[in-house]
C-alpha cells in the first residue's frame, strides 16, 4: 500500500486500545482530562514533540513532529455526549444511568487523526521527506466552540493544510456547507411581588422571556432562507405566586454564512433588549461563542476519495454484518432506508461514495479552520446504515470492531494524503489555490472574542 498506511495497521493494536479506553471513559466538552492525557502519552511514544494545555485551554494537547514546509495538521476531537451511555449489544441499554457516551464515536475521530499522524511520521522518516505534522487534539466539537477558542489563540495558523475525520453511515467526504452557529444565554433580571396580592410591584423576567421568544419568532419572517433560530429555557421562575425575578433562555442562531449569523444574532438582541424595555427587566447576554460554516476544499476531498478507492474500505465479518442489520431493525428510519432500497447493498456501508455536495443544518467547529486553511473532512463507515447521528446505537457501534475498522481505514487514507501533499507540491499548490479564490475579499474572524473567559474543567470560566 504505502509506508504510511501499512504504519497505521502495524500498530492498530495500540491505537485500538487508545480508543477503547476513550470509550470506556467519556468525558464531556471542555472536562476531557483523561482522554487529553492519554493522548499527551501516545503522542510521546510515537516521537512526537507534545504540549498540554495548548493555546490556554486546559484539556487541549499538540503533537508536533518534523521541521519546515509542508506543514500539514490532523484535527482529533476528545471530548463525548452528555447522557449518551450505551453497552455494546443490540438493546438499549446504558453502561452506566445518565453518564455521557461516544454517540458521535468521537474515540474514534481522535485516534483515527493520531494514527494517522503517526502513520505520516513514519513514512517522512523512512524516506527522509521535508515537514512538520501536528496533530491537534481539541476539546468541545460538541459545543462547536474548541477550535475558534484554540484559533482565537494562534492555532491552525502556520499549517498549509488539514485533514479532519469523521465516522459516519457511509464512505464519503461532504462537500456541501454545514451552516455556522452563535450561541447565547439571554439572562432577565426582574423583582419579585406576591403574584396574587400586589402584582403591580412585580416585573416579570419570565414575561420578559417570553417576550423575546414573540419577537424572535417575529424575526423569522425576516431572514434569509437558510437561517435557523432555536431555543430552550434555562431557568423560568419558581412558583405560580411568586413573580418570577430571574429567567433565562438559551438561544443558537445557525446559517451558511457568518455574515448571515452575525446580522440575525445581532437583531436578536434587540429583540431581547426590547423585551427587556418592556417589562423593566435587565437583560444580560452571556454570549458563549460560535462557529463559522464550513467550507470543504474539493481539491483534498478529490484527493482523499481516490485514496479511499485505491486503499480499499474494510471488509465486515458476518459476526458484524449480523450486529449491524439487527442494529438497523431498531432504528427509527428502518422502514423508510429498506423501502428506498437503501439497505440492499448490506447493512454497513462498504461502497465510496460519491463526494457529497449537500449541505447540512448541523454544525462542526472544522469549519474555523477550513476558513484559515485548506481542509477537508473525510467521512469512513463505523456504524450501521439506518442508525440516526447522536444515537445510543453509534455509541454501540463506537466501541465494538466495526468501529474500529472504519477507525483505522479513516487514518490510513489521511496518513496517505499527507504524504502526497509533501511528495507532489502541485497539490498542495492546487489546493491553495482553490482556498484563496474562495476567500477573495473576506478573512477569518474569530468567533470567540478576545475577552471571553475560557470554559475550565472545573465548569468554571477563566
Ligand atoms: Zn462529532
Amino acid at each position: 500500500m504505502s509506508i504510511a498506511a501499512d504504519y497505521v495497521l502495524k500498530e492498530s493494536e495500540a491505537f485500538v486500545d487508545l480508543s477503547v479506553k476513550m470509550w470506556e471513559n467519556p468525558e464531556t466538552a471542555y472536562k476531557e482530562l483523561k482522554a487529553s492525557a492519554w493522548t499527551a502519552e501516545a503522542l510521546k511514544k510515537y516521537g512526537f514533540e507534545v504540549e498540554t494545555g495548548a493555546y490556554g485551554l486546559p484539556t487541549c494537547v499538540v503533537g508536533r513532529w518534523g521541521s519546515g514546509h509542508p506543514v500539514i495538521g490532523f484535527l482529533g476531537e476528545l471530548d463525548a455526549l452528555p447522557g449518551m451511555s450505551q453497552k455494546v449489544q443490540l438493546t438499549k441499554e446504558a453502561v452506566t444511568e445518565g453518564a455521557p457516551g461516544q454517540a458521535c464515536g468521537h474515540n474514534l475521530l481522535n485516534v483515527a487523526c493520531l494514527a494517522a499522524a503517526v502513520g505520516a511520521k513514519a513514512e517522512m522518516e523512512a524516506k527522509g521527506l521535508p515537514g512538520t505534522i501536528v496533530f491537534y487534539g481539541c476539546p468541545a466539537e460538541e459545543e462547536v466552540t474548541g477550535k475558534a477558542f484554540m484559533a482565537r489563540n494562534g492555532a491552525f495558523a502556520d499549517l498549509d493544510a488539514a485533514y479532519a475525520w469523521h465516522g459516519n453511515k457511509y464512505n464519503e467526504i461532504p462537500i456541501g456547507v454545514y451552516v455556522g452557529v452563535n450561541s447565547a444565554i439571554f439572562h432577565f433580571n426582574g423583582r419579585t411581588a406576591h403574584a396574587g396580592g400586589d402584582p403591580q410591584n412585580g416585573r416579570s423576567a419570565l414575561d420578559a422571556a417570553e417576550l423575546m421568544s414573540v419577537g424572535a419568532n417575529y424575526l423569522r419572517e425576516h431572514v434569509t432562507g437558510d437561517v435557523r433560530i432555536h431555543y430552550c429555557y434555562k431557568e423560568a421562575g419558581t412558583a405560580p405566586n411568586i413573580v418570577p425575578e430571574k429567567a433565562s433562555v438559551w438561544y443558537y442562531v445557525r446559517a451558511m454564512t457568518r455574515e448571515a449569523i452575525d446580522d440575525t444574532y445581532n437583531r436578536l438582541v434587540k429583540v431581547a433588549q426590547g423585551a427587556a424595555l418592556m417589562t423593566e427587566t435587565q437583560l444580560e447576554v452571556e454570549y458563549l461563542g460560535g462557529c463559522y460554516n464550513t467550507m470543504p476544499n474539493e481539491v483534498l476531498s478529490r484527493q482523499a476519495r481516490s485514496l479511499m478507492l485505491k486503499i480499499g474500505t474494510p471488509v465486515w465479518t458476518a459476526e458484524e454484518r449480523a450486529f449491524a442489520e439487527e442494529l438497523n431493525k431498531t432504528c427509527a428510519q428502518y422502514e423508510d432506508f429498506k423501502a428506498r432500497g437503501l439497505l440492499d447493498s448490506g447493512p454497513i456501508h462498504t461502497a465510496v461514495n460519491d463526494l457529497a455536495a449537500v449541505d447540512s443544518f448541523g454544525s462542526t467547529d472544522v469549519g474555523d479552520v477550513q476558513h484559515i486553511v485548506p481542509c477537508t473532512m473525510i467521512n469512513t463507515a463505523t456504524y450501521n446504515i439506518a442508525a440516526s447521528g447522536h444515537s445510543w446505537q453509534i455509541t454501540a457501534c463506537a466501541g465494538s470492531s466495526i468501529g474500529f475498522k472504519g477507525m483505522l481505514f479513516g487514518a490510513q487514507v489521511m496518513a496517505a494524503a499527507a504524504i502526497e501533499l509533501v511528495e507532489q507540491p502541485e497539490l498542495l499548490k492546487a489546493a491553495k489555490a482553490e482556498f484563496t479564490e474562495k476567500m477573495r475579499g473576506r478573512s477569518y474572524v474569530c468567533p470567540i472574542p478576545k475577552d471571553l473567559p475560557t470554559p475550565q474543567p472545573d465548569g468554571t470560566k477563566k
